[in-house]
């Protein structure tokens, strides 16, 4: 087989939960859009409830469609998105919590599913989604007459404790939300990690279960092994994949892996990138290609039969470092032609 194979550890995920669980009084529901963070939201969705999640939540309802069919019914499942057009039967049929983001997507929810449960999402400072002071004014009785599930707002700037955005929003939200009889939720894993102030009636971590930073404790969940498919040597003055970026200073020994950028193996990363063969760093040579990348295995005295990208040597945010990207965007983006295993 000449395919990555993708460890996903739901024990670990697990533990991340239930660690950021422990830091706050308050319920911890667990974010798994775009797929569970590339990991299978169907598999960790799952493992989540079983250790005693019960709040979700996606971007889009086509998302909660697929999380409902894998969790069954009970689990509260809620969409960042709201109710957009097109959304109306997917919430009702699979009983989807839409945050209504506008003053538009409330008179639709109220319009297309009298009765039907909602929350409602804030915008405190980050103008990405959420109504905005003028418009939750216009709103805020019609809204205090049907119950809402949850308002909750989105902090931009979390993943730094001390930057003075933190304070700002906190204080907002606490304007915007106050008397207003529902639960509220502000922190996702950052926000989390900035102390009780932030937590609320409930938290929404994503990356931090996915063992992500800026969850520093977190536990590694994904783990990336990828296939040697040849191995070569190269003297001294020959160069090493698409335009000659790697010319072997010394005669080397070159193994070629079968994984590439279409695997989601950003080739912006090539020259800072390492693998591993167990508990060795081999340097990653040359440009990285669809489905191939090339590496020196000189000094290690053997021929690997497969070499780590993630793993216990090096994490989804090392070599988020190395493309000059976030881990989020590493896990998100991790391909489906790996084999992927599940372990717990
Ligand atoms: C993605 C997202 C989260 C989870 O954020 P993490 O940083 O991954 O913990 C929580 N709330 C909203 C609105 C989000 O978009």
């Amino acid at each position: 087989m000449a395919t990555g194979k993708l460890t996903i550890d739901l024990d670990a995920l697990i533990s991340n939960w239930k660690a950021l669980d422990s830091m706050t009084a308050c319920e911890t529901a667990a974010v798994v859009k775009a797929d569970g963070y590339g990991l299978g939201a169907d598999r960790v969705a799952r493992a989540l409830a079983r250790a005693g999640a019960r709040k979700f939540f996606v971007a889009v309802a086509e998302e909660g469609v697929a999380l409902r069919q894998a969790l069954g019914p009970g689990p509260e499942i809620n969409v960042f998105s709201g109710h957009m057009s097109g959304d109306t039967d997917m919430i009702s049929d699979m009983q989807l919590v839409p945050m209504l983001n506008s003053i538009d997507q409330m008179l639709r929810h109220v319009e297309a599913l009298p009765g039907a449960p909602f929350g409602i999402q804030l915008d405190t400072g980050m103008n990405r989604l959420g109504m905005e002071a003028a418009e939750w004014g216009a709103v805020r009785e019609i809204a205090a007459s049907q119950n809402p599930t949850l308002v909750m707002s989105h902090l931009a700037c979390a993943d730094d404790p001390e930057h003075p955005m933190n304070p700002t929003q906190l204080r907002v939200f606490h304007e915007m939300t106050a008397g207003f009889d529902a639960p509220r939720s502000l922190a996702a894993t950052g926000g989390i990690l900035l102390g009780e102030d932030y937590h609320f009636e409930l938290t929404r971590p994503g990356i931090g279960l996915y063992g992500g930073m800026p969850f520093v404790d977190a536990t590694p969940v994904a783990a990336l092994s990828i296939p040697v498919l040849q191995v070569r040597d190269v003297e001294e003055g020959e160069t090493v994949g698409y335009s000659n970026t790697w010319m072997a200073e010394r005669p080397s020994r070159v193994a070629t892996i079968a994984a590439g950028y279409a695997d989601g193996i950003i080739r912006a990363m090539g020259a800072e990138a390492w693998v591993h063969a167990g508990d060795t760093p081999c340097k990653i040579i040359g440009r990285i290609s669809m489905d191939l990348i090339g590496v020196d295995i000189t000094d290690l005295g053997e021929e690997p039969d497969h070499l780590d990208l993630l793993g216990r040597h090096q994490s989804v945010d090392t070599l988020a470092d190395a493309a000059g990207t976030i881990g989020y965007e590493i896990l998100t983006s991790m391909g489906a032609r790996y084999g992927r295993r599940y372990k717990g």
